[in-house]
């Protein structure tokens, strides 16, 4: 029994130092850790969002422009002030010059969103690049400026095609963090209700000009927006703003060996699916 109690009191010895140790080392602070973004992949050329000091938002309007809502719609941003991204078809810009000429005039970004809308990650490269390049050129010769930015119909581009169209265009791939789905016309409410409850800083939303309910959900959604203290930037200026997210603040790891492999805490939660 005294033995025992010995052999207790040694080992309390023994375990307290290491105890204290442990201690200080959780109150000493620990240097973050050397964020190193992209050091495996090269600059970041696709963006669904970026990472911003501000309240800043990138609304996105696709497919158009449209000869009955796209005026509409810029009616309603010009009496707010809000700048905005359209990323349009050649098609239609080819048919509506005047509509492209006066978004340009009225400070909102142009993107290219192909010719006409097809799959792209079921085409040929070279098909791919007449998509891209008809776009490029029709929109050049109306503005006098190349689209920087590209987003593919669907989301649909492979990693692969990424790369390549970065390379070949100077494009960034611009993919969405907000989809209202108002493509199916959801009714406006809905579309506006979403794109309020789902729009954090940082967030491109998606949405088309090209449906009307849409464009009716536009003004309650631009002044739910404001009212939440959002400020509008195009994409490009949005991207431009982006910087290296910090690590969490997470515990620091034990040095002892006796951690057993946890999984990366909270990796990938989010990622809805994309359509
Ligand atoms: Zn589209």
């Amino acid at each position: 029994m005294i033995k025992f109690r010995s052999f207790l009191a040694l080992l309390a010895f023994a375990i307290l130092p290491i105890g204290a140790a442990a201690q200080y080392s959780e109150m000493t602070p620990t240097p973050a850790p050397v964020a190193a973004p992209n050091a495996h992949n090269g600059p970041r050329i696709s963006y669904s969002a970026a990472n911003v000091d501000g309240p800043y938002i990138a609304l996105t309007f696709d497919d158009g422009p449209s000869k009955t809502t796209t005026p509409r719609l810029l009616d309603l941003l010009a009496k707010r002030g809000v700048k905005v991204t359209f990323f349009v078809q050649g098609v239609n810009a080819h048919e509506f010059p005047e509509i492209i000429k006066r978004e340009v005039a009225e400070g909102h970004e142009i993107g290219n969103h192909s010719w006409d809308h097809p799959n792209l990650a079921k085409m040929s490269e070279s098909a791919v690049r007449s998509q891209l390049e008809r776009t490029q050129d029709v929109i050049f010769q109306i503005t006098g400026q190349k689209p920087k930015v590209f987003r593919p119909p669907f989301g649909s581009f492979s990693e692969k095609q990424r790369k390549w169209a970065n390379e070949q265009f100077g494009f960034k791939i611009i993919l969405w963090e907000v989809d209202p789905l108002d493509w199916k016309r959801p009714g406006s409410a809905v579309v506006a209700q979403r794109i309020l409850t789902n729009t954090k800083a940082g967030y491109i939303v998606l949405a088309h000009d090209i449906h009307a309910p849409t464009v009716d959900a536009m003004a309650e959604t631009v002044d739910g927006l404001l009212a939440k203290g959002f400020k509008f930037v195009t994409v490009s200026e949005l991207i431009a703003m982006d910087h290296p997210k910090p690590k969490p603040a997470t515990p620091a790891p034990s040095t002892t060996g006796s951690s057993s492999v946890t999984p990366a805490a909270s990796a990938a939660p989010t990622a809805a699916a994309v359509p």
